[in-house]
């Protein structure tokens, strides 16, 4: 299942991070007054009256330069902005309306998403009517909050339940249970014949969904007891003359359905090994934090044998380097060998990102692994890392507290996440590890 996504977005210092903490309850973001300070998106998983969302605190947005940090923090925010189901458009009602809302309200008219205008710093019933110039927006009328104080932060909530779609939702089972499985990869390598041969497996009772978008069709069917859903699959179950189509269509497609999806599956041809393109959306899967396999198709164009599996794995995974915790499968659609494999695959790395460690465990944990390798001094200081707790789940998010967050190098982050790995598994699911200050 998904969760609704909703995104909080408006310019620096309108209250982002403290309407996010406000509804988490929790000081999960940094507070500061400064521009940019909350660069990285937080997610978190929010409920109110019965309903779960998450929430995302999509960070910054910087008008009017073109420097690489700047564009990067723009990405970041389209991004999250194309992943929303509802846009919590957030407004400085004391400072009025700028030239920097305008741009933002633009780009969330162009980008189609349902978006509910909040004015913020409405600290007093007597501030409300500051609220009102932002009607020009074009967006409906602005809801007046104040983030610090708590105001009418409950009616908030309320609108935004509101507005979550049903389908995304808790709507029943099959949502709860479904897990929804991309198929992607470079044309050519199988993934339409591999569509059809599971899809072709006796007993299943296969179901066209439309999807998100107008010509995306999602496939539908139970297997061993679980709902599974393949996504996007229009292209691929009737295969068009255009589906031979330029690189370009083909990655726009693939984007769309990873991000559409919990788990996917990257599938390649064994006769041509790894290409570029092949490494490149598994960055993608893996920066959207879905659930990944890799999927080795036409093995039956390969020498037979234990031992050329292995040579072939091998040569794989030294390629792949920083994806080894990446499952490998090698099957064939042609002959369908392996193929339910691809299914069963998903379902454990869908299950071990819902996984969630208990802060207990995952505090013996580290107390483990510092003893074993302590962190690296930062400058002449000493890196501390007293506490862990797993903030979210589908995906698995760490924090690690500590007194220098941007003092834990990089490789020993890595130290710290290959021995999480070790002793809690996740295999396929990329981990968030993030260090806050305590
Ligand atoms: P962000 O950069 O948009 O995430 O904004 P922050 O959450 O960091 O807030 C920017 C500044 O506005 C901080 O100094 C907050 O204390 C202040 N602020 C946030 N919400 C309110 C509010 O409801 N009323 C008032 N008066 N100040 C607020
Ligand atoms: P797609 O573009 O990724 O959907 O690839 P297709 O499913 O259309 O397959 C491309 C070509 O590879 C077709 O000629 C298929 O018959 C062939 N093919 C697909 N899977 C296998 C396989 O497992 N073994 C062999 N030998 N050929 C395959």
């Amino acid at each position: 299942m998904r969760l609704p996504v909703v995104a909080i977005v408006g310019r620096p210092n309108v209250g982002k991070s403290t309407l996010f903490n406000r509804i988490v309850g929790r000081r999960e973001a940094i507070v500061d007054p400064t521009p940019g300070v909350t660069r990285d998106r937080k997610y978190v998983t929010a409920e109110w009256v019965g309903r779960r969302f998450l929430l995302v605190d999509t960070g910054g947005f910087v008008s009017g330069t073109d420097e690489p940090i700047h564009r990067a923090v723009m990405e970041q925010l389209q991004h999250g902005i194309s992943e929303a189901d509802l846009v919590l458009f957030l407004v400085d009602g004391r400072a009025g309306l700028t030239g920097e809302d305008e741009e933002l309200a633009q780009m969330l008219r162009k980008s189609g998403k349902p978006v509910l205008l909040v004015a913020n710093k409405i600290d007093t019933a007597a501030h409300e009517g500051l609220s009102a110039e932002f009607f020009r927006l074009g967006l409906g009328e602005p809801l007046p909050i104040s983030a610090s104080l708590g105001r009418r932060i409950g009616e908030l909530l309320d609108e935004v339940v509101q507005r979550l779609p049903e389908r995304v939702g808790q709507d029943g089972e099959e949502q709860e249970t479904a897990l929804r499985l991309a198929i992607v990869g470079r044309p050519n390598v199988g993934k339409s014949s591999l569509i059809n041969a599971v899809l072709g497996m006796p007993k299943l009772v296969v179901t066209d969904i439309p999807g998100t978008t107008r010509d995306a069709i999602d496939t539908e069917f139970d297997y061993r007891g679980q709902r599974l859903v393949l996504v996007d699959t229009a292209g691929l179950r009737r295969k068009s003359r255009i589906s031979a189509a330029v690189e370009y269509y083909s990655t726009q497609r693939s984007l769309r359905a990873i991000r559409r999806a919990d788990t996917v599956a990257v599938v390649i041809d064994a006769s041509e090994g790894l290409f570029d393109q092949d490494k490149r959306i598994l960055d993608q899967v893996v920066q959207q934090r879905k659930g990944v396999l890799l999927v080795v198709n036409k093995w039956d164009l390969m020498p037979s044998g234990a031992k050329a599996t292995l040579q072939f794995e091998q040569m794989v995974r030294d390629e792949l380097r920083t994806f080894t915790y990446v499952p490998v499968l090698f099957v064939s659609a042609k002959t369908g060998r392996n193929v339910t494999q691809v299914l069963d695959v998903a379902l454990a790395v869908d299950g071990e990102r819902r996984k969630v460690v208990r802060t207990r465990e995952l505090n013996q944990f580290l107390q483990e692994a510092v003893a074993q390798h302590a962190p690296p001094a930062f400058g002449t200081k000493e890196v501390k890392i007293r506490f862990c707790t797993q903030v979210n789940a589908a995906p698995p998010v760490f924090a690690f507290y500590c007194n220098y967050p941007r003092g834990v190098q990089a490789n020993y982050q890595a130290y710290l996440e290959k021995q999480l790995r070790q002793r809690f598994g996740f295999m396929g699911v990329p981990l968030t590890l993030s260090f806050r200050r305590k």
